[in-house]
């Protein structure tokens, strides 16, 4: 039996040789960015891949998803190693899907090839004759909470219950046999170093809300008119005189955006529809900004005699990862990039169903670099192809040997005395008592 270090050695040297590969991997999913829950090129790539090795897989989890298993030579912890499909609408980017806007401007197609690396390596060299318990390489749809309009209309058909990917999985049970999990996310930030991986990340809750005033004709009767636009101006600049209130601790992030804002130009918009999410570090905290957000989109309404529609949804939980497992990523990744170039950070402001996650079972969201440009923007590019899709890949799997080799000590070790902030029964009831909608009327 090959001791830890040669298996993780032998893997890292495999894994090398399928580089070539890997890039291409990476790439062909980079220049075919799919929106979430219709990532269907993608997932039949990562299909198409565990049927060349040879590994048992599902597909079409809460749509899109793709999970794969590897067993361990005798019972222990399973283990998910987790890339997400998909990629969201980013005006401008260069790669952007020149029908539905969808480019890859938060490197999720490195996570998906990673997932696919690992697997490779630990396959071709039967690492899992070392190892005890299972190993599922989880391509997973949907983190970035967006294109909401089209995600209600699958919730009203009945295809869909939440609106991000993991909970969907969560609902569908694909996680009630995963003991704990581990993302590779890629950074394109100098601060992030090559890798790290932070304390917490916040949570969210998502809003859409609809302004119904009256149409009239805006040069001839005005007057006639209620202009659900400006109903909609007046509750953003309360929004922004509330952000005074917001607390630092707090980390609260607001951003509305206008999906519609009127129809025709010479008609007072009788509809408008704003989405917003509310971000905080804790669930307290987003509840309480949620409140104050809520009285001054009713504040539009009041201001204008219009009536406002407001629809919270269960967004995303607060990230905490588990400082154990942690420990472990951060082991395997200072070996590859030295430990001057790991960064240990602290709370990150963005959201991610990670959190969810984390919610129910030990899991890290790691951080690794390759990429420049600024995250979900539109000059965020894979440029260190190697680094991006290989090294993460060597990562995810030598973590993954760190925790299962042998009896799965170490991974028995971040289970020892761990209980889960909530179960899962708990959690899906928490998500769904979010879900609210109330109608105000302005002129009542
Ligand atoms: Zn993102
Ligand atoms: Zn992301």
């Amino acid at each position: 039996m090959p001791s830890k270090e040669d298996l993780k050695r032998q893997v890292c040297e495999s894994i090398e040789r399928r580089a070539d590969a890997l890039i291409g991997i990476g790439e062909t999913i980079r220049h075919q960015p799919e929106l979430g829950f219709k990532e269907f090129k993608t997932a039949a790539l990562v299909a198409k891949t565990f049927e060349e090795i040879k590994v048992p897989h599902r597909t079409g989890l809460a749509c899109t998803g793709v999970k794969a298993e590897l067993n361990g030579a005798k019972a222990g912890p399973t283990l998910a190693l987790i890339g997400e499909l998909d990629a969201l609408v980013v005006s401008g980017h260069p790669l952007a899907d020149p029908l539905t806007g969808a480019a890859h401007a938060c490197g999720h197609n490195a996570q998906v090839t990673a997932v696919l690396g690992a697997t490779w390596g630990l396959v071709d060299t039967g690492a899992m004759r070392h190892l005890a318990g299972r190993i599922v390489p989880f391509a997973v749809p949907a983190e970035e909470y967006g294109d909401i309009a089209w995600r209600l209309e699958q919730v009203r058909a009945g295809q869909l219950e939440f609106l991000g990917g993991k909970p969907e999985l969560i609902r569908h049970g694909h996680f009630d046999d995963v003991d704990m999990a581990l993302l590779i996310h890629t950074s394109s930030r100098a601060e992030d170093k090559s890798a790290g991986v932070a304390v917490s990340n916040n949570g969210c809750v998502v809003k859409t809300v609809r302004y119904i005033g009256r149409a009239a004709h805006a040069g001839s009767s005005p007057h006639l008119g209620i202009n659900a636009l400006y109903a909609a101006n007046l509750a953003l600049s309360a929004i922004n005189a509330l952000r005074e209130t917001f607390q630092e601790r707090d980390t609260i992030r607001v951003h509305p955006v206008i999906t519609q804002g009127g129809r025709q130009v010479n008609v007072i918009p009788g509809e408008v529809h704003l989405e917003t999410y509310v971000r905080g570090k804790s669930v307290e905290a987003i509840m309480d900004a949620n409140a104050k957000v809520d009285r001054a989109l009713r504040a539009g309404a009041l201001a204008m005699g219009a009536q406002v529609e407001i629809t919270t949804l269960p967004g995303y939980m607060p990230l905490s990862n588990h400082p154990e497992l942690a420990k472990v990523f951060r082991r395997n990744a200072e070996a590859l990039v030295g430990a001057e170039r790991y960064a240990v950070q602290g709370h990150r402001t963005g959201s991610t169903d990670m959190g969810d996650i984390s919610q129910i079972m030990p899991a890290v969201q790691g951080y690794m670099s390759g990429a420049s440009g600024t995250g979900h923007g539109a000059d965020f590019m894979i440029t260190d192809t190697r680094f991006a899709y290989v090294a993460q890949a060597q990562v995810l799997a030598t973590t993954a040997i760190d925790l299962l080799y042998g009896d799965a000590e170490a991974a028995r070790e971040v289970l020892r005395d761990y209980k889960a902030p909530m179960t899962r029964a708990q959690y899906l009831a928490f998500q769904r008592g979010i879900n609210k909608t109330e109608v105000f009327d302005g002129a009542a």
